[in-house]
């Protein structure tokens, strides 16, 4: 089917497509435009990576807004998307639509609030959580959606995130009656269930734009599905760097998966020296100013093993990287100046970076749950997999595994070569999954009784896969009881209603759980509890994913709970309790980098402290922030005296800085550091900034005449000019030398 045969997109459509070189549809696009996806049916389109869902998504957007603006209806398309660092990629990737007048917005903020303005656009991008909690706030222009879209919608079977994408699937259809729902997925075992389950039609197909070959490295030789072999001599060299090596010879690049940060990070040491050789001169500078921009966006170690592998021509992405970092590295593999990217599995989910081989060294990672190293399903494997070839660019993609003898060639094949991918089952009869989801479907009015509330959980996947009469039944049974004993809501005879503070839980968008802990905690805690204090407290709920206990840190932690002991909130368990215990030290060991980073130590030594990324911090200070922020709201509610002290920990968290420099960073410009700079120079607060000598100013901001009428222009000076001033030597910051920060830190060190 060619795109100039496409009807009932806005003008323009067909062409723009070809300037883009798509002239024909590949064969499961057609499949899905002759199942109606243009005129308004559901479709579930389960094809591999890289076989052009989007444009699927796109057409089926398109056609929509078109149809609403033909017969006056309007209707806004939404875009769910897996991961928050998608969004914006999708986003961005959608802006090329505005040339047809559609507007586009993106939902990336925090939860909690209705985003009325997003119903002005005609695409919305949003995670599933971040629409589920639109839903909890009640935005009304959310009954105008004619088309959603559910990107990688076999994550329904993630324990963690799957109910919450399940969930509002099944709210916005109840609710919104025509509603076009169009779910794509990487291919399934069972796609015809989820279409079962959406009333919608299926486009199931394993075709792929590019030849790709699948095998296993084992001895000296590439062992393809199709029976072949090629030699690939691994001499003195590991595997992978064999590999990678041979993958340069023929002028590709290679993206090799592993199954943590730390070995991500070691092999991109390692395979640095592969690509280092072949470096020409141009391709050296190029890489050296990735380098430095990879070292501007933060000073950790992280971000210095990043930037020296880069200047090799090798890098490391997981999720310890910051955003800024990660998309650094995106564009310089898309740009072929880093030939070879170790990552973890986030890298699969989505980020297009396709490159000619993939590798997946790790077959298996550490599972805590199973307590221990546990296989990749094999539809991870295959995701992985679907990462190589580049369209136009690579005559083929190859993908292995390496296998180091015999045995475990032929179980590799087995598992993952000639497997078909695991069905996909739901996770939502259970226990943390209903708690929260139970209590929204009741706040919001979706139901008001016990029977609505089963006939709405009815309509989930769940409900469509499951032969366990009751389960269903129990789960909830059991989820209610808690809530009712939570004071969340309240029951009378069939009837429900949430109380109203299980109104605000669940517009706060935290697990009534967490909310429990938390009431529990700032009722126990009197009306001036420490940061430390509350930092734990909110350490200690589900919504906090905490750092591990390392060897050692039992000792450590527990030293500090028994010095500390009056500041901590709540109920303590003993040492006898021991996984209570442990879960106590965990949520302790997370408040003390909380606390570290309020009391300003250095990014760097919080890294190395607690062995994280910069990734990390930032992860646990914006969770943090997030639940003392529903601590605040709840304290309010609640009439507990805390309120100012949460207020207090929140923001000096948010901008990890003490007490005193609060003022300070409410300035646009002025972080952390900056702060202290100016605030040891004398300049304590705003007034005192807009008053203070501009060679002050300069001398405290390290003579950066640009930061220094950046921040001038900030706080609301009249003349933020620089020009012919000089730096006053006396405001300078003394800057201890790296050593001298050492033997500091050492000091304060536990
Ligand atoms: P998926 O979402 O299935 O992983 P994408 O939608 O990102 O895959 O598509 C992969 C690439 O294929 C994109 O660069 C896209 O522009 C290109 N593409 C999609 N459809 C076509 C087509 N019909 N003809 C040529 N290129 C296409």
């Amino acid at each position: 089917m060619k795109v100039t045969d496409l009807s009932g997109l806005p003008d323009g459509v067909p062409a723009f497509l070809q300037s883009q070189g798509i002239e024909e549809l590949y064969p499961p696009q057609a499949e899905a435009v002759e199942a109606g996806v243009t005129d308004g049916r559901n479709l579930v389109a389960s094809v591999p990576t890289a076989s052009g869902k989007t444009l699927v998504a796109k057409l089926a957007m398109l056609s929509s807004i078109e149809r609403g603006r033909q017969n006056g209806t309007g209707g806004t398309a939404l875009y769910i998307v897996p991961l928050r660092a998608l969004a914006s990629e999708k986003a961005e990737e959608f802006a090329e639509l505005e040339q047809f007048g559609l507007s586009i917005g993106v939902s990336t903020g925090n939860y909690q609030s209705d985003g009325e303005w997003l119903g002005d656009n005609d695409v919305v991008v949003a995670t599933s959580e971040k629409v589920d909690s639109l839903i909890r706030n009640g935005a009304t222009w959310m009954q105008n959606l004619s088309c959603i879209v559910a990107d990688e919608v076999h994550l329904v079977d993630d324990a963690s995130r799957g109910p919450t994408l399940e969930v509002t699937l099944a709210k916005l259809r109840q609710r919104i009656p025509d509603l076009q729902v169009v779910a794509l997925s990487a291919t399934i075992g069972n796609a015809g269930e989820i279409a079962d389950w959406l009333d919608a039609e299926l486009v199931d197909s394993t075709w792929r734009p590019i030849d790709l070959k699948t095998g296993v490295h084992y001895g000296n030789a590439l062992h393809f599905d199709d029976g072949s072999q090629r030699e690939l001599a691994v001499g003195s060299k590991s595997q992978t760097a064999a590999i990678v090596d041979d993958t340069l010879a023929d002028d590709g690049s290679t993206l090799v998966f592993v199954n943590s940060r730390r070995n991500a990070e070691a092999a991109a040491r390692r395979l640095a020296g592969v690509t280092g050789n072949g470096l020409d001169t141009e391709e050296r500078a190029a890489l050296r100013e990735v380098a430095t921009q990879i070292r501007e966006v933060s000073d950790t170690e992280t971000s210095e093993n990043l930037a020296d592998a880069v200047e090799k021509g090798a890098a490391f992405h997981h999720a310890g990287l910051a955003r800024e970092h990660r998309s650094l590295v995106e564009d310089a593999f898309r740009d072929r100046l880093i030939r070879v990217v170790s990552a973890t599995p986030t890298l699969a989910a989505g980020v297009n970076t396709p490159s000619r081989r993939v590798i997946v060294r790790d077959w298996q990672r550490y599972d805590g749950t199973a307590g221990g190293m546990q296989p990749l399903s094999a539809l991870e494997v295959h995701q992985m997999f679907g990462r190589a070839g580049r369209p136009g660019l690579d005559p083929y993609g190859e993908a292995v595994l390496l296998a180091s003898s015999h045995g475990e060639l032929e179980e590799l094949f087995d598992r993952y070569i000639y497997a078909d991918p695991e069905p996909v089952r739901s996770k939502l009869a259970a226990e943390p999954a209903l708690r929260t989801h139970v209590l929204a479907t009741v706040a919001t009015g979706f139901a008001t009784t016990r029977t609505a509330l089963l006939e709405f959980l009815q309509e989930t996947l769940y409900a469509s896969q499951t032969s366990e009469v009751g389960r269903l039944e129990t789960v909830t049974e059991s989820v209610l009881a808690y809530l009712e004993r939570n004071g969340f809501l309240e029951r009378e005879g069939d009837g429900l209603t949430a109380t109203p503070t299980g109104h605000l839980v669940s517009q706060l968008y935290v697990d009534p759980m967490s909310a429990a802990e938390i009431i529990h905690g700032l009722e126990d805690g009197g009306p001036d509890p420490t940061a430390l204090g509350l930092y734990h407290l909110v350490s200690r709920t589900p919504d906090m994913y905490q750092l591990y206990l390392r060897s050692g840190d039992d000792e450590t932690y527990t030293e500090i709970a028994y010095e500390r002991e009056a500041e901590l909130l709540g109920h303590a368990p003993t040492e006898f309790e021991e996984a209570e215990w442990e879960d106590w030290l965990s949520a302790l060991k997370t408040a003390k980098l909380l606390e570290d980073w309020a009391e300003e130590l250095d990014e760097d030594r919080i890294a190395e402290r607690y062995e994280v990324g910069p990734g990390d911090i930032r992860g646990k200070v914006d969770t943090a922030e997030w639940l003392l922020n529903a601590a605040e709201r709840l304290a309010a509610e609640l009439d507990v005296e805390s309120t100012t002290a949460v207020r207090e920990a929140r923001i000096r968290v948010k901008h990890g800085v003490s007490e005193e420099l609060l003022d300070l960073v409410r300035v646009d410009n002025v972080g952390r550091k900056r702060a202290r700079r100016l605030y040891d120079a004398g300049i304590e607060s705003r007034p005192e900034l807009r008053e203070a000598s501009k060679p002050r100013v300069l001398g405290a901001l390290r003579g950066r005449t640009k930061t220094a009428e950046t921040v001038l222009e900030s706080v609301g000076h009249p003349d933020p000019s620089m020009d012919d001033v000089e730096g006053d030597e006396d405001a300078a910051p003394e800057e201890p030398d790296r050593d001298g920060a050492e033997a500091q830190a050492n000091l304060g060190d536990f």
